[in-house]
């Protein structure tokens, strides 16, 4: 086993066999070499990316969210453009040099709209990132012209028939053909997906992994299943800590020069997700910059890491996790920096 982590160490390539009999090796050697890895690649630098969320209308129907649109017992919000830029110039203020925008899937804002509050984040000198879902190929064009950065799109498993199963009503293959788009469009992509879905296995996890490095995503999110009420998983198992970092340092391992955050899924499971996340790979914190009170309606899954308090304190907060952590706070926009060549 030693032997197949040294090669990936080396080489950065595993087949599929490979990875699932590192998924099932317990050893801290799977951590200590993607810890070495992230230092090679991307260095001390742990970038904070200021999260807005600035809609709960979704809609989708996705089996294991809070904010699936049949979900009656929620109370919904939407923030308006003036809203959204108080909280991002806030946010900017504060030292953040990138703002992501994430919602449901909301369609009730008009493209011009969100053209808008993508420029006058970009007047600040900050990089953008969307994490607004499926849209077509013009409205994903529209918001590039207007200056996003980045997009976040999680395809949440890479098995078209677990994919299928659990979001009725969609299509796996649109999905991947968004992400195709927004790469087209000359996004930095990023992507990601759910660990410890009820009937996912680890030959499905390593063809994850295997997903995102043919793919050559830029960014990578992943983070634990967490059941939630009000959903018709919400009485399933969650995915288990151990191995949300084993497939963490395993992307690292793959994709040496990507950036990926320790995701607040993960700090929602364990108390010190975040430090967890930090040794195994993640050189990425996003700290939630809205509205205390919107945060709590943003319920994704129960317990959210540090819904009670407001932006400053998370700020603080995880500015002091990644000082503990022996790491930096990274101080410019944290773009991928390209160390592999492109396959
Ligand atoms: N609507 C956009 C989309 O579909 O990409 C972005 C918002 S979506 C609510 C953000 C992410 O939350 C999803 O990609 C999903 O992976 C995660 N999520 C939703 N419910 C979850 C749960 N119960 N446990 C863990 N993560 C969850």
């Amino acid at each position: 086993m030693q032997r197949l982590l040294d090669t990936l160490e080396e080489t950065h390539l595993l087949d599929k066999a490979g990875l699932v009999r590192l998924l099932e090796w317990d050893s801290p050697a799977l951590i200590h070499a993607a810890d070495r890895v992230r230092k090679r690649y991307v260095g001390e630098e742990v970038h904070l990316r200021g999260l807005i969320e600035f809609s709960n209308y979704c809609r989708n129907s996705c089996f294991y969210c809070g904010l699936r649109a049949p979900n009656n017992r929620i109370k919904r919000f939407r923030m308006d453009i003036r809203e959204i830029m108080e909280y991002a110039r806030r946010a900017v203020g504060w030292g953040l040099k990138t703002i992501v925008l994430q919602s449901g899937e909301d369609g009730s804002y008009p493209i011009d709209d969100l053209c808008r509050v993508v420029s006058d984040i970009k007047d600040m000198d900050v990089a953008v990132t969307l994490s607004i879902g499926e849209r077509t190929k013009e409205e994903y064009a529209c918001l590039k012209r207007a200056g996003a950065n980045r997009y976040l799109l999680r395809i949440e498993t890479s098995n078209p028939r677990l994919y299928e199963r659990f979001h009725p009503g969609m299509s796996f293959q649109n999905r991947v053909r968004c992400l195709y788009y927004l790469k087209e469009l000359g996004y930095e992509v990023g992507t990601g997906c759910l660990i410890g879905l009820p009937g996912q296995t680890v030959e499905m996890l390593a063809e994850d992994l295997l997903f995102f490095k043919r793919l050559d995503i830029d960014m990578l999110g992943m983070g634990p299943f967490i059941p939630c009420p009000l959903t018709p998983l919400e009485n399933e198992k969650g995915g288990q800590v151990p191995l949300v970092l084993k497939m963490m340092a395993l992307a690292r391992l793959l994709m040496p020069d990507i950036n990926m955050p320790a995701t607040t899924a993960l700090a929602t499971m364990d108390k010190n997700g975040y430090q967890k996340g930090l040794k195994a790979g993640a050189n990425v914190i996003m700290p939630n910059m809205g509205r205390p009170d919107y945060r709590r309606l943003y319920a994704l899954y129960p317990g959210k890491a540090g819904s009670m308090e407001d932006g400053l304190a998370r700020l603080k907060s995880a500015r002091e996790i990644i000082m503990k952590a022996g790491r930096k706070v990274g101080r410019g926009c944290g773009n991928r920096k390209r160390v592999l060549k492109k396959a």
